[in-house]
């Protein structure tokens, strides 16, 4: 028994919704005539996450259902034209002519033909042998395997995924989408289709589970797979009389916080050498602000040679700040303990607080504001 905590965002326990004590173990397989049939019911139990929302089911697939499987729905001209419109439709959108696709789960290439007609140039991906031949001798290029979050597609990047009828299959959902995004360019694009859980949901579908089918999707459990491994959903759509859903995604950048690891160097050191800058020339220097900004920045710099810290709060004055164990005073103390320079950290109030220098108090020594470098003003 696999412990059952979400696979999307990791909440246990789940909830178990309904059981279906009785369903085919594969139903991408029919059974031959004749012949002693081994082949037995399994008990089918649709779990959901009261966190994010997720319906899945917690065990695996009972066989390999991928290694040899064969099925294909490429043969209905519904299904064609449709496939034929959103091929089309997706290279239009994202300017895909003559750029290239990878289709994770490509099956029998059918799709592939489908974005080679609307411009692209498609590779394939599939774990199926059987299915790689077929792609084969449509003349397509095709890799075996899947994708993960340590192996991106091979011969990446390209400049858009797709990836159809495959994610309600994987077990390492969030593993699969890091894997999706880390196969194209930085401003790729990717289309992601999945049956629809609202339609099951809408018309009580319970027929629309099935053992290999781990994950069942609706608009917000989606969209907030595809959010969290860095596809921003740029577009929601149903397909085929409502049956499928359509997530139409862009790969998010978002900013790195590394960028601060440079910041508290350059930070510090300013502070550091403008502080002992002033006492070369005999000169005195306090700051201003007893609040987050300014405990963290004296904490972090260990300025030596600070005379104290101003605070305009009467609930600060009187005590020490930690770590620098610096007085905290009230703005008055300038008058009668004068200093030369003031390190102002309470960026919220720079306006107020220098005016307030300037205007109330007289002071007429230096004020560096906190900032990349510092700025004196
Ligand atoms: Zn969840």
């Amino acid at each position: 028994m696999s412990a059952e905590c979400c696979r999307l965002c990791g909440t246990a326990p789940l909830r178990t919704t309904v059981t279906l004590p009785r369903v085919p173990a594969n139903i991408s397989r029919l059974l031959p005539p004749g012949g002693p049939l081994d082949d037995h019911p399994v008990t089918l139990r649709l779990l959901q996450c009261d966190e994010c929302g997720l319906a899945q089911l917690a065990e695996a697939p009972a066989e390999h259902y991928y290694d040899d499987y064969l099925m294909t729905v490429s043969h209905s001209p519904q299904m064609r034209a449709y496939q034929q419109a959103q091929a089309a439709e997706f290279v239009a959108r994202h300017g895909l002519t003559g750029r290239r696709v990878i289709e994770v789960g490509c099956g029998d290439g059918h799709y592939l033909a489908c974005l080679a007609a609307a411009g692209a140039v498609p590779v394939g991906l599939e774990p199926s042998a059987r299915f790689r031949d077929l792609v084969a001798q449509r003349g397509f290029e095709c890799h075996a395997g899947y994708v993960s979050r340590d192996a991106p597609a091979p011969g990446r990047p390209y400049a858009a995924f797709v990836t159809r009828q495959v994610l309600e299959h994987v077990l390492d959902l969030r593993g699969f989408l890091a894997g999706l995004r880390a196969s194209i360019v930085a401003d790729g694009a990717g289309l992601i289709e999945v049956p629809s859980f609202e339609q099951t949901l809408e018309n009580g579908r319970f027929f629309d589970l099935f053992p290999d089918h781990v994950n069942y999707f609706t608009d917000r459990t989606l969209r907030l797979a595809c959010e969290l491994a860095g596809l921003a959903v740029t577009w929601l759509t149903r397909g085929m009389n409502g049956e499928y859903l359509v997530a139409w995604v862009q790969h998010a950048l978002f900013p790195d916080a590394q960028s601060l690891e440079d910041a508290v160097r350059r930070t510090c050191t300013a502070l550091a050498e403008f502080v002992a800058q002033q006492r070369s020339l005999g000169r005195r220097v306090a700051a201003w602000g007893a609040g987050g900004k300014g405990l963290t920045t004296l904490a972090a710099a260990q300025v030596a040679g600070l005379e104290y810290v101003i605070d305009s709060d009467p609930h600060k004055v009187g005590r020490l700040t930690p770590v620098s164990h610096l007085r905290v005073v009230p703005p008055e103390t300038l008058k009668h303990e004068p200093v030369d320079a003031i390190v102002l950290t309470a960026l919220a109030y720079r306006e107020e607080i220098i005016r307030q220098c300037r205007e109330l108090l007289g002071f007429r020594g230096t004020i560096a504001v906190l900032g990349p470098t510092l700025e004196l003003v």
